[in-house]
């Protein structure tokens, strides 16, 4: 079959399919050469010989490279390697850039194009975050699919969307697709942390990666309360940004029995209780606004609807607390939601006593500060922090770079906070909407803002639009396990977002 009759056969499919009487999983298969079914699924673990354009067993492949760390970077270049050689057998350029750390590259493939347009990067970071293996129920480096559940570190954050990318993408390519344009596809490392992630690169090697427009991580396509009806899909263009800071409390060092209430340990005990009390305001800026009324319409449950509506409609700093408050109890997505409205902490580590007859002079713990653009300046709330702090005896110190001022690094977080939002009239963000409405009828879409920061930075910087993508279905667990334990993703949901990625791709076909 040749691409145009193939690509006559799935219009002609999709009109035929009157806009929504096909469900998602069905119009997956719709013009799908290679069969949607659960036979790769259940591929022994030594069959890592898929030619990578079905995702599920692309993703399995994936999920088998241990490529995590904490904070240091990975090794990833056996994981580049598995993926060369899929690209290498249809033809497709290949590059790995090695960074000053052994075994540590980026990954590059580049499907060449007409060049009528500037070419469009996927990318997706090889590099995932280590685990609490004791607190997983399966091997977190196995691609084991339990039931309708691929299981493994990275499966939602990215290996998943890397996956739904490359897949997709390369079947475009055994297809004999021609495009306007080149398309990229970038696994780039230290993404999760580490000195040569996505900035060191652009630094050093721009013209490898230099695009028009980019897609990566970010917009979530969330479920109803049912956890698998599609009812929003967005894609980031703004990502929020954050800071470490240190709760430092000190104590006079001395034997265990001499106990004293004032011990460091205790008191950074109750520090801590103070900051988890915390909530900074709801902050309501435009993006925000606009997501949460178009989540008002898309969501089938009336009361989370009518909560959205006061929310957006509130008149003062009162309101929209107290709104927002009743949005987040509502919301099957509640830790996304509370995220995208305000300044949030999360404790993130912990460190005091080095012997059980010894009471320690210093306990720290590690404080994470989540920013929104838009909303509160990053130095108004460390100084409401400290004055929150004020009595407890306590220090709060910012995790500066060596050579570093609070206030420089500050006036980093205000910069990455100020970066101006992809813009929407793009040809890609028409390509995404339009691929949204048709694999997922029904669903509403919108621009968003991502609550952690992603590798669009370096991108945006130079004034190119980067969008973020998780192109499945998730219900709130799924999210919560992201970075959590029994990190996982719905088969069928996987499936079904390489099939977006796919038709978005689709309309780059000359
Ligand atoms: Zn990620």
């Amino acid at each position: 079959m040749t691409p145009l009759s193939r690509r006559g056969l799935l219009r002609a499919g999709m009109a035929g399919a009157g806009g929504g009487l096909l469900g998602p999983v069905a119009t997956a298969s719709a013009g799908t050469r290679a069969p949607v079914s659960g036979a790769a699924a259940a591929a022994p673990r030594t069959a890592t010989t898929g030619d990578g354009t079905d995702p599920v067993v692309l993703a399995q492949e994936m999920l088998r490279h241990d490529t995590s760390h904490t904070g240091a970077g990975g090794t990833t270049l056996p994981f580049a390697q598995m993926l060369a050689a899929k690209w290498q057998a249809v033809g497709v350029p290949t590059e790995f850039i090695p960074t000053p750390k052994a075994d540590n590259v980026h990954f590059i493939a580049r499907v060449g194009g007409s060049g009528a347009h500037p070419p469009l990067l996927l990318m997706s970071h090889s590099d995932v975050v280590t685990v609490e293996r004791e607190h997983w129920s399966r091997d977190p480096y196995g691609g084991e699919i339990v039931g309708d559940w691929l299981y493994g570190r990275g499966s939602v954050d990215m290996k998943g969307t890397g996956s739904a990318f490359m897949a997709a993408l390369l079947r475009h390519v055994r297809e004999g697709a021609r495009f306007d344009r080149d398309v990229i596809y970038l696994a780039d490392c230290d993404e999760e942390g580490g000195p040569y992630g996505a900035r060191w690169l652009v630094d050093n090697h721009y013209d490898k990666v230099a695009a028009g427009v980019a897609i990566s991580e970010g917009g979530w396509l969330l479920a109803q309360r049912d956890g698998v009806s599609p009812m929003l899909a967005s894609l980031s263009v703004r990502d929020r940004t954050s800071l470490l800071a240190q709760v430092v409390a000190s104590g006079t060092a001395t034997h265990s029995s001499h106990p004293d209430e004032e011990s460091a340990i205790s008191r950074l005990g109750h520090a801590l209780g103070v900051l988890s009390r915390y909530r900074a305001p709801v902050r309501l800026p435009r993006l925000v606004r606009d997501y949460f009324g178009v989540l008002a319409d898309a969501t089938h449950d009336p009361q989370f609807a009518t909560a959205i509506r006061r929310l957006v409609g509130a008149s003062g700093q009162r309101e929209r607390d107290r709104f927002g408050a009743e949005v987040v109890r509502l919301s099957s997505h509640p830790w996304i939601h509370n995220s995208l409205l305000r300044t949030t902490l999360s404790f993130v580590g912990q460190s005091a006593g080095y012997y059980s007859s010894i009471i320690p002079s210093t306990a720290v713990a590690d404080v994470r500060i989540g920013f929104v653009p838009d909303g509160d300046d990053p130095g108004t709330v460390v100084a409401d922090l400290r004055r929150l702090l004020g009595r407890q005896e306590v220090q709060l110190r910012l995790v500066t770079a060596a050579g570093q001022t609070e206030e420089e690094l500050l006036d980093r977080v205000r910069r990455d906070l100020g970066r101006p939002e992809s813009r929407t009239d793009t040809d890609v963000f028409r390509m995404w909407e339009a691929a949204a409405r048709e694999v997922y009828p029904g669903v509403r879409t919108v621009p968003s803002q991502f609550e952690a920061s992603t590798s669009a930075g370096p991108w945006r910087d130079r004034g190119i639009p980067v969008y973020g993508l998780y192109p499945y279905v998730v219900d709130g667990d799924t999210v919560t396990r992201m970075h959590g334990n029994d990190e996982r993703l719905r088969v069928d949901a996987l499936r079904t977002g390489t099939e977006l990625v796919y038709r978005m791709l689709d309309t780059l076909r000359i």
